[in-house]
């Protein structure tokens, strides 16, 4: 099963990706973590991505679909996976469509998860992750059980991405305006787009995207 999440930053779609991966065993692919674990590594990629990455703007379209290309021919991939984050512009939409058929896979599923802007700043001001799995959490919405100590591989250690900073957060959005809403009108004009309320908490929007799923 091969799926894209669509939505603003802040949206949910890491923290839905985490339990879809979990559930149907397909891989959770984010254009986002990769690229800064590409900054992290000092790669070729990395070093140009990482200022504009900072600023809050997209990477082109060649450098990402040539990421997610490379990527989906991994092992792993071949039981599906789930792209978060990815495409991000309609170029991207394109070359994945060509990319796909080249490799004899197709997409069954394209969830946009709406939510209110006025919520979107609050959801990723407030969010952080574990640095040893990666898991997803948040000040308000999401924290850990236990205080301080990580669900799901009991580490005691946490960060916050640095552009997840209001400012940025803003020049964010405004990347998703103007290069990727674009996307809900091509895949609902595809009759491929399925939407559902963002604005639930999050055990009722996995349900609204397991009732999808089937
Ligand atoms: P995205 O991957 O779309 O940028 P995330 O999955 O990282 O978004 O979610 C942003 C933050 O909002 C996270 O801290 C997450 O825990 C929280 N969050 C996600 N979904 C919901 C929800 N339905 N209600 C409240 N908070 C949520
Ligand atoms: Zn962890």
């Amino acid at each position: 099963m091969n799926l894209i999440l669509l939505g603003p930053p802040g949206a949910g779609k890491g923290t839905q990706a985490e339990q879809i991966s979990a559930k149907y065993g397909i891989v959770q692919l984010s254009t986002g973590e990769m690229l800064r674990a590409a900054v992290k590594a000092g790669s070729e990629v990395g070093l140009k991505a990482k200022a504009i990455i900072e600023s809050g703007g997209l990477v082109s379209d060649e450098t990402v679909v040539g990421i997610i290309s490379e990527r989906i021919d991994q092992p792993d991939c071949a039981k599906g996976f789930i792209l978060d984050g990815f495409p991000r512009t309609l170029p991207q939409a394109a070359a994945l469509e060509t990319l796909l058929g080249s490799k004899g896979k197709t997409l069954d599923a394209v969830i946009e998860i709406k939510v209110d802007d006025e919520a979107l700043v609050e959801r990723i001001t407030g969010r952080f992750s574990c640095a040893k799995c990666g898991a997803g959490y948040h000040d308000k919405y999401k924290t850990p059980s236990k205080e301080g100590v990580c669900d799901k591989c009991g580490s005691t250690e946490f960060s916050r991405r640095a552009d997840d900073n209001e400012e940025t957060v803003r020049n964010r959005l405004m990347a998703y305006y103007r290069e990727t809403a674009p996307l809900i009108g091509y895949y609902f004009a595809k009759d491929r787009l399925k939407s559902v309320d963002g604005m639930a908490d999050i055990d009722d929007v996995k349900r609204q995207i397991n009732a999808i799923l089937g």
